[in-house]
């Protein structure tokens, strides 16, 4: 199993990417010793408004803050495709460049993993992946049924315990910075600055391209 990969996933709509995303995909990444952990941004979001910037942008942006970041990658597979987002094509189409053994850990929040059972085909994501948790004490969602239903059959107390290719649910205890794209949307709505709540090339592409302004 020495050529054995373990990747990571986070999706987002990364309007615009900040150091939320970032600290927290380098926390999880240096944590679980993962070889790559890559930022997805999404193109058309089943479970959310549209974002306020072009997918072109947003992916512009992630480029930009990743850029010499490993094991920090960006994935442009689900602004590629002309169907909304969902998250098992996209685990399908990573699934048919892996190799079978190798590992891939779909990263969410509580407040995403909480709204799982609303996902297309949600009960089929695990036979792509792990899912990892990020738990965090302010979490003010609650699991449903089904939900408490599949963390008591998959959940294993150790993340860095996950055994195989997929199947499995852990979670990562995790110090969030209090950081949102939507408070920063609003800050350079207002004229105010966004300098350092999100990488000084990241503000100098929002400033170039006159993004999110009022
Ligand atoms: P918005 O404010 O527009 O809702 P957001 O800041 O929550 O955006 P998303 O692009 O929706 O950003 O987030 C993508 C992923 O990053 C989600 O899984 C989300 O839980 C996670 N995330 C967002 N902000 C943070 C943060 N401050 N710390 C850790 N993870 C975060």
């Amino acid at each position: 199993m020495a050529n054995r990969k373990r990747i990571g996933i986070l999706g987002g709509t990364f309007d615009p990417v900040h150091i939320g995303h970032l600290r927290g995909a380098l926390e999880v990444a240096e944590f679980m010793g993962l070889d790559e952990l890559r930022l997805i941004p999404s193109a058309r979001p089943p479970h959310r408004e549209t974002p306020q910037v072009g997918a072109q942008d947003r992916l512009a942006m992630v480029r930009q803050a990743v850029a010499e970041l490993a094991p920090l990658t960006v994935d442009d597979r689900e602004l590629k495709r002309d169907k909304p987002s969902y998250s098992i094509d996209t685990l399908e189409s990573l699934r048919g460049e892996l190799a079978a053994e190798d590992q891939l850990f779909l990263i969410l929040g509580w407040d995403a993993f909480c709204g799982l059972p609303a996902w297309h085909r949600w009960d089929e994501l695990l036979q792509h992946c792990h899912i990892l948790v990020l738990q965090r004490p302010d979490a003010g969602s609650e699991a449903s049924e089904p939900l408490r239903d599949l963390m008591a059959a998959r959940n294993v107390a150790d993340p860095l315990a996950l055994k195989g290719p997929a199947g499995q649910i852990s979670f990562i205890w995790q110090t969030p910075l209090a950081v949102s794209a939507t408070q920063i949307r609003s800050l350079l709505a207002n004229g105010r600055s966004a300098r350092f709540l999100v990488p000084d090339a990241v503000l100098a592409y929002i400033n170039a391209h006159g993004l999110y302004r009022g």
